[in-house]
């Protein structure tokens, strides 16, 4: 049986110590539990609440979109979300704005409605 490779540094000389699995380049620690390796791919809003496809959240500061001069305002409501779980660029939330269109947001800086 093989030992999953860091979820961080994706080092493949991850060993067992206990419950834990440690890896031994970057001296991260995790568990090697279901619910763990599903927490990781889970959105959440800046509460911690986790967000589904669909859902209602509300922005919690004002984010200036790159590349113009539209502000999403704080207190914005952004109807059906559609999440974006591989982002690179953490922008994990797809979702359209009325007057603004479609853009993409960070789930850090919004909250489940
Ligand atoms: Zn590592």
């Amino acid at each position: 049986m093989s030992l999953p490779n860091c979820p961080k540094c994706q080092s493949a000389y991850t060993y067992e110590d206990g419950a834990l699995l440690v890896c031994p380049e970057c001296a991260h620690e995790w568990q090697e539990d279901e619910a763990e390796t599903q927490s990781l791919s889970l959105i959440k809003d800046a509460n911690g609440n986790v967000l589904n496809d669909g859902d209602s959240v509300t922005v919690i500061k004002d984010l200036k979109i790159k590349g113009s001069s539209s502000v999403v305002k704080v207190g914005t409501k952004v109807k059906s979300i559609r999440l974006v779980p591989d982002a690179s660029d953490g922008h994990d939330i797809d979702c359209k704005i009325d007057g603004i269109g479609q853009i993409k947001l960070k789930s850090e800086f919004v909250k489940k409605a």
